[in-house]
């Protein structure tokens, strides 16, 4: 999409510091980091929010969740945890329409979230 912030990010028309690169996703450091680690996983397919899935999305969730697991073990995070977030429109804190998971691990979590 044309005036998406993270559709940029994903085809490197903005600068990011990349975490992975496939065909299907890209994921890079958030630039305001609420961990030690933080990082985002985004669909180079622009998708607005979780409710703007379809059923034909399915297999890319599903993947989204397995890319999270490993990049999070890639990253040092298998032994001490670490949680993984959508938030979804605006009263859950979604401030960029495309939809991105949050990994973030290296300290404590409280819950529930605030
Ligand atoms: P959310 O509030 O769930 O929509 O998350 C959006 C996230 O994108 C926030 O954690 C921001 O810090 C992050 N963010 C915004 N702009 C950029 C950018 N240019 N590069 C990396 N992360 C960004
Ligand atoms: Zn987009």
């Amino acid at each position: 999409m044309a005036d998406c912030l993270f559709c940029k990010i994903a085809a490197g028309e903005i600068p990011s510091r990349q975490v992975f690169a496939d065909d299907r996703f890209y994921a890079f450091e958030d630039i305001n980091p609420q961990a030690p680690t933080h990082f985002l996983i985004v669909p180079r397919k622009h998708i607005p929010t979780l409710d703007d899935l379809s059923r034909d999305d399915g297999a890319l969730v599903g993947d989204l969740v397995l890319l999270a697991s490993k990049l999070a073990r890639e990253k040092g995070l298998a032994e001490s945890g670490y949680r993984l977030n959508i938030n979804c429109k605006e009263g859950a804190g979604q401030t960029v329409l495309h939809l991105h998971a949050h990994i973030l691990g290296g300290r404590e979590f409280r819950w529930p979230p605030g």
